[in-house]
């Protein structure tokens, strides 16, 4: 390996189950959520800097190249908790949609992580990479293993579980800004249709592929449903054109649909193409990504 240079991989995520609990006393909502990746990423270049500096380098226009970059954050802490006088370019090859509740940037910041962690030899593990990162966003820690598990806490607590069964996604996002604290300040946790997370991890243990289908949930839905119904319209085209199941991830506007044959994703693709220029076709990931 080339001890100054180095490529990792940022895989957008999915939540195939999304349940809040309740609101803590610390103002975070305490969640459960089952979350896994998918073959779509941004690719992170990270180049070991002799002066002590921390540059970001996008050519895309909503990637912030400051302070305000997960990926900047994250090289940030982790250089400020073991002291490293070293720094670094981060160059962000953007390829999930920005603001789109698939983390690209919390992935980002967890490919720095995992990608530092590698080129200056820290040695730490993925717990420890996790618990740095839960100082970043809700998602990180989950984004640090990028592999499939179920998620509690505001997010930190990482319990993983098998890959899914293999199967094809489509991704549609309609072109709105979801906010994401709107979002939550809107949930009325009196009334919410849990999902049945139980019911996930079981079907994802045995590899049951319909049982998973069946268990898709998430509680923001409605939320976002009410505040941009056009996301519930692409929910339904996407059902329509024939995928297994479809949910919204994180609190939208993505939403993606299930299935196992790759000409029926051709299919789903096609019929919704003309209403959305953001769609994709991507294989579910869920294998745990390496930190050494
Ligand atoms: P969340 O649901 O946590 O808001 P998301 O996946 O919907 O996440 P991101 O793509 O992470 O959204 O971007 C949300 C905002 O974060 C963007 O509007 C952007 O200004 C800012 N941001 C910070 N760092 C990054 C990054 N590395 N990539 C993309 N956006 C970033």
């Amino acid at each position: 390996m080339n001890n100054r240079m180095i490529y990792e991989k940022a895989p957008a995520k999915i939540n195939l189950a999304l349940d809040v609990l309740h609101k803590r006393e610390d103002g975070y909502h305490e969640v459960n959520m089952i979350m896994t990746t998918i073959d779509l990423a941004d690719r992170i270049e990270l180049k070991s800097l002799e002066q002590n500096e921390i540059k970001i380098v996008s050519d895309n226009r909503f990637v912030p190249d400051d302070e305000r970059n997960l990926a900047y954050k994250a090289a940030f802490i982790i250089k400020e908790k073991l002291g490293i006088q070293k720094g670094v370019q981060i160059t962000i090859d953007k390829q999930i949609p920005v603001a789109a509740g698939l983390a690209g940037g919390s992935s980002d910041a967890a490919a720095v992580l995992r990608g530092l962690n590698k080129i200056w030899k820290l040695q730490l593990t993925h717990e420890q990479l996790a618990e740095i990162g839960s100082e970043i966003g809700s998602d990180v820690p989950f984004c640090v293993y990028s592999s499939t598990a179920c998620v509690t806490g505001r997010g930190e607590k990482i319990h993983e579980l098998p890959a899914p069964p293999p199967c094809w996604i489509v991704l549609a996002k309609p072109s709105i800004g979801v906010s994401t604290r709107v979002v939550y300040e809107q949930l009325t946790l009196e009334y919410l249709n849990h999902p049945d997370i139980e019911g996930m991890k079981q079907a994802i243990q045995k590899q049951d592929y319909s049982g998973m289908t069946a268990k898709l949930g998430n509680v923001l839905e409605t939320v976002t449903f009410r505040l941009h119904p056009e996301v519930k319209t692409m929910k339904e085209r996407m059902l329509k054109a024939g995928a297994d199941n479809v949910l919204m991830s994180g609190s939208g506007p993505t939403v993606f649909g299930l299935t196992r044959k790759d000409q029926k994703a051709e299919r789903i693709y096609n019929s919704l193409k003309g209403f959305c220029n953001e769609v994709y076709v991507v294989r579910m990931l869920g294998q745990r990504l390496p930190v050494d």
